[in-house]
């Protein structure tokens, strides 16, 4: 089987769902240890966000961001007016 190279500029609209999916997890995979919180945070933010009214299909509706990969970054924060990763 070929696979196709992941496309940058795509819009998701021309992306092939698995493909899309597939490289997003790499993404967040391979996304650099030094820009990453600590796990125990990670999983607490995870759990939050499990949880949270705003969670729809893996995505933040207040901020637009698939919640793993906002959780996994280091100077981020949740966009609710509560900051929910920090009550
Ligand atoms: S508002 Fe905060 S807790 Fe809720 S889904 Fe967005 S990032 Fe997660």
């Amino acid at each position: 089987m070929t696979v196709k190279p992941f496309c940058r500029k795509c819009l998701i609209d021309s992306l092939d769902e698995d493909e899309f999916i597939r490289s997003l997890k790499n993404y967040i995979s391979d996304y650099p240890k030094d820009k990453r919180c600590c796990e125990l945070e990670y999983k607490k933010r995870i759990e939050v966000c499990k949880s949270c009214e705003h969670l729809s299909m893996g995505m933040c509706s207040l901020c637009g961001c698939y919640v793993e990969l906002r959780a996994l970054k280091i100077n981020t924060f949740c966009p609710d007016i509560t900051d929910k990763w920090n009550e």
